[in-house]
């Protein structure tokens, strides 16, 4: 890590912040990008502070394609502020570009990195401490869903393939069954049953798509609680950050995200499947934040499939545990045996609760519609 950060100090060279160089730290709780944060002394005495980040390009294969995004929906997002109130201030993340403006720094030794004004006064939470937490999250990537509503969603690059293409993930899991290379599908037939069950659901959003009636928007596709800043004073949702894995997608996916990981009430890869539970509350205060953010952005079909959009998120991470599983864990990280079998096993939970309460799912989008 420290190596592949030798390049630090070009890169605060190259990027345009302004003032006289102080001190450069490493900064917060990512888990993708190396983060510093970067102080300097303004004529007055004051400090500004910059946030400097080197791009995680082992994991992000297209850095260039990805910076387009990042500037192009954080430079439209500040023309919307300026346009709504004339003051661009802390309500979005600002991307520094280079003092010969281009959108980030490339080292010699191939590392990308960018600049982004320091958002102060905010912090980000990795736990959600109390319900609020999640509804401010929700009003956030509502906010953020509605902000960008007339965005040319359709000119945002691919940066993962096929990274909610349910229809092909199902397909990538029948390949992996058909496989079966360490035989372990004799000893998981139930999971598997449950999957093949359900495929017609994996076509829903794409059909709809495909006829035209489900729109491309943009989507965070990260959409958990520490991506968004809260306001140290007030408590309430300031921004949406981390743009690494916008693209073009159905807003309904990013709703149902959240729900997947966030309205359980047990972890990801709990064992012991009575903790593992849908909590329709938890849903509510979602639902309720999300559609408030959105501020009637979402068409009547989007609306219709927010239930939907939740329950396909949920089973294609199921799905996608279970092909690793098949594969030989090869993907997602595993810290023990069957880890990924555990995994996809609370996922399916999660859709077999959803499905045993599935009119009161969509009551409560028609409560707060
Ligand atoms: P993740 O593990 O969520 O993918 P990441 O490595 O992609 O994280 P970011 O989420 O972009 O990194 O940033 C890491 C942390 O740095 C954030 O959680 C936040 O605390 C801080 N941070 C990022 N951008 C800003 C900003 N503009 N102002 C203040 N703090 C920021
Ligand atoms: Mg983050
Ligand atoms: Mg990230």
């Amino acid at each position: 890590r420290e190596e592949s950060c030798s390049k630090i100090e070009d890169a605060i060279q190259n990027i345009d912040f302004k003032g006289n160089f102080a001190d450069c730290n490493m900064y917060g709780n990512g888990h993708i990008n190396d983060t510093f944060v970067v102080r300097y002394t303004q004529e007055d005495g004051s400090i500004l502070r910059y946030i400097l980040q080197r791009i995680n390009h082992e994991v992000f294969k297209d850095p260039v394609g990805l910076m387009e995004n990042v500037a192009g929906v954080t430079e439209f997002l500040r023309n919307k502020i300026l346009e709504n109130n004339g003051n661009a201030d802390g309500e979005t993340i600002n991307l520094i570009k280079t003092k010969d403006g281009k959108n980030f720094y490339q080292d010699s030794i191939e590392s990308y990195w960018r600049g982004y004004r320091f958002i102060e006064d905010a912090a980000c939470y990795d736990k959600v401490e109390k319900p609020d937490d999640f509804y401010q999250s929700a009003l956030a990537f509502g906010h953020f869903q509605n902000q960008l509503s007339d965005y040319p969603a359709e000119t945002l690059h691919e940066t993962i393939k096929d990274f909610h293409n349910t229809p092909d993930r199902f397909m990538r899991f029948k390949k992996a069954l058909e496989e079966d290379i360490l035989g372990r599908a004799k000893n998981i037939q139930e999971e598997i049953r449950f999957v093949l069950d359900r495929e017609q659901d994996t076509h829903i959003l794409m059909d709809l798509y495909k006829k035209g009636e489900m729109p491309l928007r943009v989507t965070h596709n990260d959409t958990k609680l520490n991506n968004i800043m809260i306001d140290n004073k007030t408590g309430k949702a300031i921004c949406v950050i981390d743009l690494d894995t916008v693209m073009s997608g159905f807003a309904v996916n990013d709703f149902g995200d959240s729900i997947r990981f966030g309205a359980s009430t047990g972890a990801e890869d709990e064992k012991d499947l009575s903790k593992v539970n849908f909590d329709l509350g938890l849903y509510e205060l979602y639902t309720k934040g999300f559609l408030e953010g959105c501020n009637g952005s979402l068409t009547d079909v989007e609306l219709d499939m927010l239930p939907v959009g939740a329950k396909i998120m949920t089973l294609e991470c199921g799905i996608r545990f279970l092909t690793d599983y098949l594969q030989g864990d090869t993907y997602f990280k595993i810290h023990r045996e069957g880890h990924n079998l555990d995994r996809c096993r609370t996922q399916f939970k999660l859709v077999s609760d959803m499905e045993k309460q599935w009119d009161a799912m969509y009551e409560i989008v028609n409560k707060y519609r």
